[in-house]
């Protein structure tokens, strides 16, 4: 078989996946949360060498929607609570397939300038609901770790000198560890790392953090950089990023602000109230994999300052074409790490115009409505110790039965034992984290599929958790 495929091939392939995506999809609400247990086995039984002769693509599929996919944590399900729930919009993939298919070039304007033009729009619409100044630029990338990474350089960049290592970066210690990852690889000494502790809330502790900074320079070191958080990972807190901008523009310094999780709440009036100061940000990370529930690949730096990422990122080759002069055409190699990458515009562009905010902006409310009735539900159940209440759509808690008060290890197995049991109905999936030595349940809402029905499910199933007996079952963390 040619690797041309005819019209009539492409169709017939094509529906043949089409068909099989599309009777998972409307599985999903169905299927079971999790099927990871003999992933191992699995894993080995679907090694083999390079492959000499072609397998026809029934089979192949077969293999892939059989035995592949189910054996999974159910990310796209309704009843997804863990972690960071993502989603995975049919119309992203359609948009993908576009994108891939017709294979277009978008690493320099000049190969595509209408798909880089797509692209533009969405980052510009990102602006647009951050409320940054028109200035303000940026680039998809492929998530929000690699959007810290490009931000933290960019930082160095343009407020430390060629000679960087006095250069201090400060987060608190509720950052995700992207944050500290990207200083490592962006050549910062871990001790140039600074964690500063949190308040009651699990938000920046706004005192420690300016007589850090003062310390710092005192000693000599160039405090340059602060990092604050739009939705912590472990317990969804929100720094006073006005209160961190403030302090960024007293000593000079960029003010970052990762908002992988909670960026996208800036469409809701509700978030945009808890993230005021967002707008002041030198940069922010956003995840369209997580908040506008795009599949997984899509991340996003914005920066205030467009230029900046340029004088970051701009190198020249002979090989290539001149870059475009205009400031409003850009050359995405001009802007970060990557050269030749994915059109992942068109994957956020299609359904956000086939959609209109209007409607990302009533699915996040009702995340936000979701989050707070289920935290509702869960503060009225016996023994129940909130360890932190929604600001988004993340809230945190634990039982504390009296046999167990005050030994946290024997809190930290009751505790588990709850989740496994919960996870073990698979109607909902939970995680757990611990923060200052206390265990506890996580419930983030962030699923465009789920709605009402999987919060009672979650209720349910967490009351029969709190009197049934205790089975073994994969430990999530
Ligand atoms: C998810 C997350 C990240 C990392 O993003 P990836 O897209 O997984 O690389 C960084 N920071 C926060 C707060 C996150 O929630």
């Amino acid at each position: 078989m040619p690797l041309e495929l005819d019209a009539s091939e492409m169709r017939r392939i094509a529906g043949l996946a089409v068909e099989r995506v599309i009777d998972h999809i409307s599985s999903l609400s169905e299927q079971p949360l999790h099927r990871v247990t003999g992933g191992r086995k699995l894993a080995e039984s679907l090694r083999e060498p390079l492959p000499e002769l072609g397998t026809p693509i029934e089979r192949l599929l077969k293999t892939v929607f059989g035995k592949v996919v189910p054996a999974s944590l159910n990310t796209a399900s309704p009843g997804y609570l863990a972690y960071i729930p993502g989603g995975g919009l049919f119309h992203s993939a359609i948009a993908d397939f576009i994108a891939l298919a017709t294979n277009r070039y978008v690493g320099i304007w000049l190969a595509s300038p209408g798909l880089v033009q797509l692209e533009q729009n969405v980052i510009s619409w990102f602006c647009e609901i951050l409320s940054m100044p028109s200035t303000a630029g940026g680039l998809l990338l492929s998530g929000g770790s690699m959007a810290n990474l490009v931000a933290i350089v960019t930082a160095r960049k343009e407020r430390l000198p060629a000679d960087f290592l006095r250069g201090v970066v400060y987060t608190s210690a509720e950052a995700h560890h992207s944050v500290a990852k990207a200083a490592m690889i962006a050549g910062f000494p871990t001790e140039r790392i600074v964690s500063v502790g949190v308040d009651d809330k699990f938000r920046i502790d706004l005192r420690a953090l300016e007589s850090a900074i003062d310390e710092d320079r005192q000693s000599g070191l160039q405090p340059f950089c602060i990092v604050g958080n739009a939705g912590t990972t472990n317990t969804g807190a929100v720094d006073d990023l006005a209160a961190l901008a403030d302090i960024a523009a007293r000593h000079s310094m960029w003010f970052h602000v990762d908002a992988a999780y909670g960026g996208f709440f800036a469409l809701t009036s509700r978030g945009k109230r808890v993230m005021r100061g967002i707008e002041r940000a030198d940069s922010v990370t956003l995840d369209p994999h997580k908040g506008l529930f795009l599949p997984y690949g899509t991340g996003c730096l914005v920066v205030r300052d467009r230029a900046a990422l340029r004088r970051a990122y701009s190198m020249h080759a002979s090989y290539l074409p001149p870059m475009q002069e205009h400031d409003d055409l850009v050359d995405f190699c001009e802007l970060g790490p990557e050269l030749s990458r994915e059109a992942r515009g068109l994957r956020v562009w299609l359904p956000l115009k086939m959609h209109g905010a209007g409607t990302f902006r009533d699915a996040l409310d009702e995340k936000l409505d979701l989050a707070m009735s289920a935290f509702e539900r869960v503060r009225a159940l016996p023994n129940v110790e909130i360890v932190s209440e929604p600001v988004l759509s993340l809230f945190t808690f634990r039982f504390r039965p009296s046999p167990h008060e005050g030994d946290e290890e024997r809190l930290e197995a009751h505790n588990r034992a709850i989740l496994a049991r919960v996870n073990d109905r698979q109607r909902v999936l939970l995680t757990g984290a611990r923060v200052g030595g206390r265990f506890f349940i996580r419930v983030c809402v962030l699923s465009f599929r789920t709605h009402a029905d999987r919060i009672d499910a979650l209720v349910e199933d967490l009351c029969a958790a709190l009197d049934e007996p205790v089975k073994p079952s994969a430990q999530l963390g």
